[in-house]
């Protein structure tokens, strides 16, 4: 929908606010049901499982094609100073690659930065555009970078890492050799943000929760089998709380956006 000034003219703030929003919100609300390609960019491995893990069972139902991008290497993810970090990072890549399998993620791309030190660096946001004109998403899927609060470097590196590269990859004299190499500069119509303060897409996700929870439990040396209730409590009761939103038993919550908003939008917060 566009919107005109005449839509707007005679209405009060409040009323032409709420108009403005309606014409910026068109199409997101549908961002998930015509996606065929997804692209998630997370820090660590088991990010997107728990936060997103009932959204990406869902969408491989629907044929949908997914991709996670690992961006670090997982490295201090112990508490044990007996296990080395090298040890921890291939234990959590094989842990990822059993929840993709239960999740029918089909590919996994390891960026392998220094875990805790991700910092929004050119190097990596080259890698992440060259990654996404191959890939072509509909959708860049990340932990949303402005949750207020978050206090890990690389969730915050890795929000602005994946707006910024979706964002540039759409300009073909950004990393020109990817367009020498015949890759084509993308557009990505939709980015959604999980782990995010004011979500506006809530997905319901009760037939996939059971799934959900398995791909989580994959990753062992994180929730550890003794202890894993705790975890599935937790991700129950937060989904449960979502669920209630829309009326059904568990959701999932996103705030999905367009590329149009990520820059120069006042509306952006309200969206
Ligand atoms: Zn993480």
């Amino acid at each position: 929908m566009i919107l005109e000034e005449a839509n707007i003219k005679d209405l009060d703030y409040e009323e032409a606010y709420k108009t403005i929003l309606r014409a910026e919100s068109t199409g997101l609300n549908r961002a998930f049901e015509v996606a065929q390609r997804v692209l998630c960019i997370q820090p660590h491995p088991d990010d997107t499982d728990l936060a997103a893990g009932g959204l990406i069972a869902r969408l491989v139902e629907g044929g949908c094609d997914i991709t996670y991008v690992t961006m670090t290497d997982g490295s201090i993810g112990t508490f044990d100073p007996e296990t080395y970090p090298e040890k921890i990072t291939s234990i959590r890549v094989s842990e990822q690659e059993e929840a993709a399998k239960i999740l029918g993620v089909k590919r996994l791309i390891w960026m392998n930065y220094g875990d805790s030190s991700l910092r929004p660096t050119m190097d990596a946001r080259n890698r992440l555009i060259t990654v996404i004109r191959e890939i072509q998403p509909h959708i860049v899927l990340t932990n949303d970078p402005w949750l207020t609060y978050e206090a890990h470097p690389d969730h915050v590196a890795t929000g602005i890492l994946a707006v910024e590269a979706a964002f540039f990859a759409m300009f073909p004299h950004v990393n020109p050799s990817d367009v020498r190499a015949g890759l084509r500069p993308h557009v990505t119509p939709f980015i959604a943000f999980y782990w995010t303060r004011k979500p506006n897409v809530y997905v319901d996700i009760t037939d996939y929760i059971d799934r959900k929870i398995k791909a989580v439990a994959a990753h062992k040396s994180q929730f550890p089998p003794e202890r894993f209730w705790e975890t599935e409590n937790s991700l129950r009761v937060h989904s449960r709380l979502l669920g209630k939103k829309i009326g059904v038993a568990y959701a999932e919550a996103f705030k999905v956006l367009s590329l149009k908003h990520l820059h120069c939008c006042p509306y952006t917060e309200d969206l």
